[in-house]
């Protein structure tokens, strides 16, 4: 018999419950309790619904309020102390490390947010130090287990693996400058031993430990941890699936095959190429492998022939008892279902799964493999290769004239007219800005006005005509503000968009649109990427009229506002017929007639963000060219089609740039914003190392909790960026967008940074 398993579930619920829970519990409106009952609502909803799609291998566990990494920390007690001794509740330490917490006399910020592999999903970086005291706190695993278990649901319990725990933790800022936290091992493993030994207790068959790490460069100095962590684990434990994912084990397949485990996840949507690989290795051993074939990262429908191909070809080295069919990874990163949607056509819902309609695919897949006469499988079956066909025909349908605008692309179309020692003479005088001046990185809070008013809008209660007017009020609210507060280079706070990819891809050809294809992007902060699913046009402007009604309004300069090629494709669901690179290039010279555009109508700096640049690259050094040989050029194809004297701004969000420096360079923005506030300016030293030699705002505070900076935090940041940046590169800006903020943090924040650079233009 072949098993089938979902590795993990959306735990949004299907109508954001949890984020509406969540929120509703910040807010004082709903109590703990409340908040700790919708949360097993949704859960219960998750597991039977998985189980009513004949799933036979059901996580628990895995759910979360925030992050799932953030769940981990506070359940092994890898709590850093400035959260404890405020005499709050487990669950507001839990969310004060999440997002910060201002309130009753307590003022702590959140812990670091790092991108979760290269996907769209945030996680809270654990810190570690030799001070750390591990110690099970809860047993969330055997709760859920349990909880499930009550209902009628038998399931297989997710841990986050000890080593990935500590590898993708950082040393805090007490620990010694040699500490290292993998060095914590030997101290963390009684721990999970305790964990997995009470989850065997309660009855527990077998249990999920992810180790994601393995696809990294870098397990491959980890044998060593490896062999020990589960030499010590395996013993006490229920039999353990490793699961790998996001990439493929290359050659530490090596030693991952000889680990003692009972079977071992590979991805397959990612890593196709590795099953032959890692099928021969695990032959000799009695190890279940688990072929994650169905893509927890994509929403295209998954070719079940291909799968049925796939997965005979494990069983016949193998035997169906020793294979899984599974999703490549968690479906964390998919919708929860497309029974909600209404509004895609008959012939586009056919394209895609969701992951609901995922958990099906594998339930099917691995009823077939095992021999399945049932006609409802069958029938499935043959449903799915009638799509495919119509999804292949589909895809025959190119835009001729995009295509061939593709191929005519130059060298010389990727390059500024002059260096940026030139450039910045003439935006200098373009532009009238002072010394370290001030900006946002775009948006402004998008109050309930605003979204109520769009909602309006698409309930056709109001006319185009009156929500126009409604967003050029908020404009010239944000205008007027700015100006009132003495901010340089202004913004007209994007209150038009409903979000940064969204807005483009509705303006251009080639998206379709959910309406509740909601996927977490970190916490409460959900996000639903638009589909490609043909090739890109732009019929027209998207952005001139709102950023030149917003010139119109003052003196100051206006800069417009755009979301980059890398970052609109990587934040949305990209075809699966064509390459990357020539999506990314049909955005590029979209988004370059819009910059173009906005020059003609009088707007002096352009920022065409790039927030997902860095999660872009791939996993593995080996594939960086690859990826940078495309990513690269096509912002600068969407940026050089102006004279020298617009000043272009790109921003970047959370991101470690250590190892890409010199790409950030080549982009050659004339600007570039940074996440900084939170990394303790280790950025910072990079860009000295390297010698940056464009302008660079990078960040002062943290805008991603609603802690408002003193002005002599600001100072503080500023002084300490300019042990690291000339004093005539530095502009002083907030680390992110503001629109998840509110009005009153927002204006309480910018009055202290405005402040700030005006004490460091006296200063410096
Ligand atoms: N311009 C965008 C904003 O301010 C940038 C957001 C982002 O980088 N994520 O909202
Ligand atoms: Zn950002």
């Amino acid at each position: 018999m072949v098993a089938s398993s979902v590795l993990g579930f959306p735990r949004i619920g299907g109508n954001r419950e949890v984020k509406k829970a969540v929120e509703a519990y910040w807010a004082g409106k709903i109590s703990a309790d409340e908040l700790v009952k919708s949360a097993a609502d949704v859960r219960k909803t998750s597991w039977t619904s998985l189980k009513e799609r004949g799933v036979d291998l059901i996580p628990s566990g895995e759910f979360s309020l925030y992050d799932h990494v953030l769940d981990h920390s506070a359940a092994f007690n890898a709590i850093p102390q400035r959260y404890t001794g405020h005499n709050l509740s487990a669950l507001d330490v839990y969310f004060a490390m999440g997002r910060g917490r201002q309130a009753d006399g307590v003022d702590v910020p959140a812990c670091e947010m790092k991108k979760w592999f290269d996907s769209n999903y945030h996680f809270v970086v654990p810190e570690f130090s030799e001070e750390t005291d591990f110690k099970l706190l809860f047993n969330k695993a055997l709760e859920e287990y349990n909880e499930a278990k009550a209902l009628g649901v038998v399931t297989r319990p997710v841990i986050l693996g000890p080593i990935s725990f500590l590898v993708l933790g950082k040393a805090a800022k007490d620990a010694k400058a040699s500490f290292q936290p993998i060095s914590l091992l030997t101290k963390l493993l009684p721990v999970y031993k305790q964990l997995l030994a009470d989850l065997k207790a309660a009855g527990v068959e077998s249990v999920q430990v992810d180790e994601p790490v393995l696809v990294l460069d870098q397990a491959a100095y980890l044998e060593k941890q490896y062999a020990q962590a589960y030499a010590e684990l395996v013993p006490v434990s229920p039999k353990i699936v490793l699961a790998t994912y996001y990439g493929r084990l290359d050659s530490n397949l090596s030693f991952v095959a000889k680990l003692p485990v009972a079977g071992l996840h590979i991805d397959l949507d990612r890593a196709p190429k590795q099953l032959d690989e890692v099928v021969a290795a695990l032959k000799p051993t009695s190890q279940v492998l688990s072929l994650g074939f169905v893509s927890g990262r994509n929403i295209w429908k998954a070719d079940l022939q291909a799968g049925l191909a796939l997965g005979q070809k494990a069983i016949s080295v193998l035997g169906g008892d020793r294979v899984i069919i599974a999703t490549s990874s968690s479906l964390l990163h998919t919708p929860v279902t497309l029974a909600s949607e209404n509004k895609l056509t008959p012939e586009q819902k056919d394209w895609f799964s969701f992951a609901l309609e995922k958990a099906e695919e594998v339930a099917v897949l691995a009823a077939a493999l095992s021999g399945s006469q049932d006609a409802k499988i069958s029938a499935a079956l043959e449903a799915n290769k009638a799509s495919i066909t119509k999804r292949r025909d589909f895809e025959r349908t190119s835009d001729d004239s995009v295509r061939k605008r593709v191929a005519s692309i130059t060298p010389d179309m990727l390059e500024r007219k002059s260096p940026f020692a030139v450039r910045r003479q003439l935006q200098d005088k373009n532009l009238g800005l002072p010394k370290f001046p001030t900006t946002t990185i775009g948006s402004f809070p998008q109050t309930s006005e605003i979204r109520a008013a769009r909602a309006k809008l698409n309930k056709k209660q109001i006319s185009e005509a009156e929500y126009d007017e409604f967003i050029k009020k908020e404009i010239e609210y944000v205008v007027r503000f700015q100006e009132r507060i003495g901010l340089d280079l202004l913004v007209h706070g994007e209150p038009e968009r409903n979000d940064m990819v969204q807005y483009f891809g509705e303006r251009f050809q080639g998206f379709v649109f959910t309406q509740n294809g909601w996927v977490q992007s970190y916490g409460s902060r959900y996000v639903r990427p638009p589909i490609l699913v043909s090739d890109v046009s732009r019929p027209g402007p998207v952005t001139v009229k709102w950023s030149s009604y917003a010139q119109s309004l003052t003196s100051k300069p206006m800069k417009g506002m755009l979301t980059g090629p890398v970052t609109i494709l990587n934040w949305s669901f990209p075809r699966a017929d064509i390459s990357r690179e020539l999506q990314c290039m049909q955005l590029a010279l979209a988004l370059r007639d819009e910059v173009v555009d906005l020059e003609k109508a009088g707007i002096k700096a352009v920022q065409v963000d790039e927030p997902a640049l860095r999660e872009g690259l791939p996993l593995r050094k080996a594939d960086w060219d690859a990826y940078l040989k495309w990513a690269l050029p096509s912002f600068k194809l969407s940026t050089a089609g102006v004279s020298d004297s617009l000043q272009t701004h790109s921003h970047f969000c959370y991101s470690d740039f250590d190892d890409i420096f010199p790409s950030i360079q080549a982009l050659d923005a004339d600007v570039i914003s940074i996440e900084a506030s939170k990394s303790d300016m280790k950025l910072l030293k990079t860009f000295k190392q390297y010698g940056y030699s464009n302008e660079i705002g990078p960040g002062v505070y943290d805008i991603h909790s609603p802690r408002v900076p003193s002005e002599q935090e600001i100072k503080d940041r500023i002084a300490s960026m300019l042990e690291n940046l000339p004093e005539n590169l530095l502009v002083i800006n907030p680390d992110c967008g503001l629109k998840t903020r509110g009005w009153k943090e927002t204006e309480a924040s910018l009055v202290n940074l405005v402040n700030a650079a005006r004490w460091a233009r006296q200063t410096y």
